[in-house]
């Protein structure tokens, strides 16, 4: 971080705030020019707030030269990050699959779609058990009892299982019961339930919030991460903007962008970010060809009696289709960043 003061700040104020700096751990280099003088602080500024500093009438300009995130930046960790669960493995030109409906609503539904998705190449097996519903009038998920049905087809499949978890006080019981803990877009800046799941080993799918900044998402990030746990993937589900035709605007720079500021692993979420079904495969393809590290894609075999999010769930027929695109597609990309 850098402090420029103003032309003719008084030397006995720039030592005051020299040593309040001081004091806190920071060192100081002091640049005196000809007309201003710049401090260059060196050492942790995480917990400075540049805006609270500029408030000193000494004071012109504070810039912050360094990123707020650390456990999450790529500066201090340049190898990309793989998130290995149960032998499946995310990021480092490692590419994941995930896929499942959005809700479990019983058994035979869920088992019939984990079969199928893991026929057609899926390595993950995603749906949702307790639900973020915007209306309390919607159907909310089968609870405890959801999550009993992907151990099942978990145990039947061998793949691993991923669902949401919403309240904080749920970790152990997820920690024990799932192999990835999803926090959802609507619940990617509650603080207290990312410090929760970052006291377990679980690997975590951070889903962007619908209207984060990749600093707020990265920050979101590193709150998991300073708690211990470093298994994060991060997922692109689309942002809020002025568009109505479709459900969110799927933001394709997240990947470039995620993957120069953090070695974190970035999936992307066309099924969210689109919110109708036949934009799903056209989005899987921009997210293999821009470099994503997997796809989550919702699959419902009965998709007009879902009872969450049918309208953007693919048959498993089509999903079927979209994979053998994304095998294609995958390896012209992967031969052209030979
Ligand atoms: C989901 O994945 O089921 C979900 C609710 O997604 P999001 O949090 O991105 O809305
Ligand atoms: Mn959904």
């Amino acid at each position: 971080m850098v402090i420029v003061f103003k032309p003719g700040a008084e030397g006995n104020e720039l030592e005051k705030m020299k040593k309040n700096l001081e004091e806190k751990g920071i060192t100081v280099s002091i640049t005196i020019g000809q007309d201003q003088t710049i401090f260059g602080l060196i050492g942790d500024t995480r917990s400075l707030n540049p805006g609270q500093l500029e408030l000193s009438s000494v004071v012109e300009k504070v810039m912050r030269i360094q990123e707020p995130f650390k456990k999450a930046n790529r500066v201090f960790h340049p190898e990309d990050t793989i998130v290995d669960v149960m032998g499946q493995k995310i990021g480092g030109g490692h590419f994941g699959v995930i896929a499942g409906p959005c809700a479990i609503e019983s058994e035979e539904q869920f088992l019939t779609i984990a079969r199928s998705v893991k026929k057609s190449g899926a390595n993950f097996l995603r749906g949702g058990a307790f639900k973020p519903r915007t209306s309390p009038y919607s159907f909310q998920g089968m609870g405890k009892e959801g999550i009993e049905i992907m151990k099942i087809a978990r145990e039947e499949t061998g793949l691993p299982i991923i669902t949401e978890m919403m309240a904080p006080a749920h970790v152990q019981q997820f920690a024990e019961d799932v192999d990835v803990i999803q926090i959802g877009a609507r619940n990617m800046q509650n603080f207290d339930l990312l410090k929760e799941a970052g006291k377990v080993k679980t690997p975590v799918l951070l889903k962007r919030g619908l209207s984060a900044t990749f600093e707020e998402f990265l920050m979101a990030a590193e709150y998991i991460m300073s708690e211990g746990n470093e298994n994060v993937i991060l997922c692109e589900r689309g942002i809020r903007t002025f568009e109505t035709w479709t459900r969110n605007t799927l933001d394709i720079s997240a990947v470039p962008v995620i993957h120069r500021k953090s070695h974190l692993p970035i999936v992307i979420d066309p099924s969210h970010a689109g919110g109708i079904y036949w934009i799903v495969e056209p989005l899987t393809k921009a997210a293999v060809a821009i470099g994503a590290d997997g796809i989550t894609i919702e699959v419902h075999h009965k998709p007009e009696e879902a009872v969450s999010d049918g309208q953007q769930s693919l048959i498993p027929e089509a999903f079927d289709k979209m994979m053998k695109k994304v095998r294609l597609l995958r390896k012209a990309v992967l031969e052209m960043e030979k």
